[in-house]
């Protein structure tokens, strides 16, 4: 049976004052149950959100990292340095491959260096409008999913996101139906990795997930929880799209 998981990115909008704030309210809203919940805030914030979660059924994941442990890499930030603070990381995030030149081949390594560290990676992958509109969707994710986990061993404790670059801060989302079928062809190609660990690997949606529409998308069976941006910036949001959860 896999564990839903509802992942939060307040990507690089919060205060200290306000990330502190906000994991706080989440924490004083939620309680441990048969589901995951992390946030994952900007990196200069988790010390100080560790110091509100540590112990609490929160956990914490950073937003990126870089797959050299140490070295002359200026403005990095590395797998051991992140495993002091966090449980999760995302890895390959739509905005890291739009503004930042992430390709297939840095997903790969990055995911190599957090398999063989105590960090659980998120994996986002999802296809632009245009590839939508040229009917690429699922040539593209297969394209992310097999040059992103070249070389890797599945495991149980690699969450691969759904994430179409279209959905993400823009209100529009695929319908629960296609986002399923999305998730299930994401599946499918784990499946032609190893299909026993890839059925019970969790994908989660992600892209424009709000309380309104997190029900309806939730319940689908190869959608196993989101990741949510903009609506986990709002603590009674995110923790209606917790309870949202089947
Ligand atoms: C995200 O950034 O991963 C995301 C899903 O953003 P939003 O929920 O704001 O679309």
């Amino acid at each position: 049976m896999r564990r839903p998981f509802i992942a939060g990115n307040w990507k690089m909008f919060t205060s200290e004052a306000e990330a502190i704030a906000l994991a706080q309210a989440i924490l004083d809203m939620t309680r441990p149950g048969d589901y995951d919940v992390a946030v994952c805030p900007p990196s200069v914030h988790l010390s100080s959100i560790r110091d509100v979660l540590e112990g609490s059924h929160v956990a914490i994941g950073a937003q990126d990292v870089y797959w050299e442990s140490f070295g002359a890499y200026t403005g990095e930030v590395s797998v051991p340095m992140l495993e002091t603070y966090c449980k999760y990381v995302i890895i390959g995030h739509s905005e890291r491959r739009q503004l930042f030149g992430e390709t297939n081949e840095a997903v790969n390594k990055k995911l190599l260096a957090v398999l063989n560290s105590s960090l659980l990676p998120i994996v986002a992958i999802g296809e632009t409008e245009e590839q939508r509109t040229n009917n690429e969707t699922e040539t593209v994710l297969a394209r992310q999913i097999l040059e992103g986990f070249a070389g890797i061993t599945l495991s149980e404790q690699v969450t691969v996101a759904y994430e179409p670059v279209w959905a993400i801060g823009t209100g529009l989302t695929p319908t629960p139906e296609e986002a399923q079928s999305a998730c299930a062809f994401i599946r499918e190609i784990l499946s032609q990795i190893d299909s026993k660990t890839a059925s019970v690997m969790r994908i989660l949606y992600g892209g424009s997930v709000k309380p309104s529409n997190a029900g309806d998308l939730l319940k689908n069976p190869d959608i196993d929880g989101a990741l949510v941006g903009g609506a986990s910036l709002d603590a009674g949001q995110f923790v209606d799209i917790i309870n949202a959860l089947p």
